[in-house]
């Protein structure tokens, strides 16, 4: 069975369908009766429950506006994904974010600091070239989290009407089963907003830009080995892009790296990503000059990790559709993520005032 609902608002109608997913907690019942209590209220749609989902939504319950939250996944957080391996939480997706100070972003990390949810973990990020490391840069304080990153998008899911494992497959004029929104978010990468947009949508062309894979390759020992380092860029090899001591990062000093792939491997493995653990085992172990080979290794394809340019505007959001994430704003980050989804939602609510 499939769900169908529709989305109209400002003269444009469209239709979601989606397949059926699960109602967490109380807030799919807060929802309920929210929904039956303000029946004239805007009715909002948000697909994706990573950061930028997830921060258009509390900017618009802020607003008194109730929005229904779907996601593919099983839990929030997108590409801010931790997962548990071998008892242990690695971080797989994002491997660190940056806070600007005086910022609504930076306000929101301060908080989640004082919280001990976050912490700030270094400045100094190592350089390192295929022979090894040749230096460090400092730079803004890089925050990790206690607890994998994907806590923090949990944390702020906290109190929303988020139903996972819920598939959207289309979005499209019409209406269908006399259910309908007035407002609909994709905050997806631009290429997965593309894919379920009409062919001959006309914000095709504004999502066509190309996005970059990467693949997540965990590597773990009996011991540490390296000497110690935060994390590090690495130029011109053509295996690992960014190296992470997951150990350091997470404060629990596990034996634990985490590489991330140059596009050009992901390219290679994106139908096999085990297929990227040993060259880039073997990458790590040359950088690093470990005599022994990790005792394990896990793969996790990032298909779309990365926007390859930038859209100058913060959102888009014209005839119903807002478009938000990290592809939104000057540089694909976390905060350019949760800037984009609360700009958005402030902006849908500003429209329903
Ligand atoms: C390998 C890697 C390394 C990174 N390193 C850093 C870093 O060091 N610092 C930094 O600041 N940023 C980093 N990033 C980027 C950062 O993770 C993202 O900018 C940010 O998490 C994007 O959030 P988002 O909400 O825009 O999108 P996402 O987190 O991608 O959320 C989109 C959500 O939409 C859901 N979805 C997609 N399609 C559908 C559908 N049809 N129906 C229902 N749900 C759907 C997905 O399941 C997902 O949960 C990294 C990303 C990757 C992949």
């Amino acid at each position: 069975m499939s769900w169908l609902g529709n989305v109209y608002g400002l003269g444009a109608k469209y239709c979601i369908e989606a397949s059926p997913g699960v109602r967490r907690g109380d807030a799919g019942r807060f929802h309920q009766v929210w929904q039956d209590e303000h029946v004239d209220a805007p009715r909002v749609l948000i697909v994706g429950s990573g950061i930028a989902g997830v921060a258009c939504a509390r900017a618009l319950r802020s607003a008194g506006i109730a929005p229904r939250v779907v996601d593919r996944g099983r839990q929030p957080g997108g590409r801010m994904a931790s997962r548990n391996l071998n008892g242990r939480t690695v971080d797989i997706g994002a491997a660190y974010f940056t806070a600007q100070p005086g910022t609504l972003f930076g306000a929101l990390v301060e908080d989640w600091v004082k919280r001990q949810l976050a912490r700030a973990w270094t400045d100094t990020i190592a350089v390192a070239q295929a022979e090894g490391i040749q230096g460090s840069s400092t730079g803004p304080v890089r925050y990790a989290a206690t607890a994998g990153l994907r806590a923090l998008v949990a944390d702020l899911a906290r109190d929303l009407d988020i139903e996972q494992e819920t598939t959207v497959e289309h979005v499209a004029p019409g209406i269908v089963d006399g259910q309908h929104y007035d407002a609909v978010v994709l905050a997806v990468p631009d290429p997965q907003a593309a894919r379920l947009l009409d062919a001959d949508s006309p914000l095709q062309t504004e999502l066509a830009a190309a996005w970059l894979p990467s693949i997540a390759v965990v590597l773990e020992w009996q011991s540490r080995q390296w000497v110690p380092f935060h994390a590090a860029f690495v130029n011109n090899t053509p295996e690992v892009l960014t190296l992470a001591d997951d150990g350091d990062r997470r404060g629990d000093d596990a034996a634990v790296l985490v590489a991330h792939t140059t596009e050009a491997l992901a390219r290679e493995h994106l139908d096999d990503p085990d297929g990227a653990i040993a060259p880039t085992s073997a990458a790590v172990q040359r950088l690093l000059k470990l005599p022994d080979a990790p005792t394990r290794a896990f793969a996790h394809r990032w298909s779309f990790a990365r926007p390859s340019t930038q859209h100058p505007e913060p959102f888009h959001w014209h005839d119903g559709i807002g478009v938000c994430g990290d592809a939104w704003g000057e540089r694909s980050s976390v905060g350019t993520a949760w800037s984009s989804g609360d700009a958005l939602g402030r902006a849908i609510a500003a429209s329903f005032a």
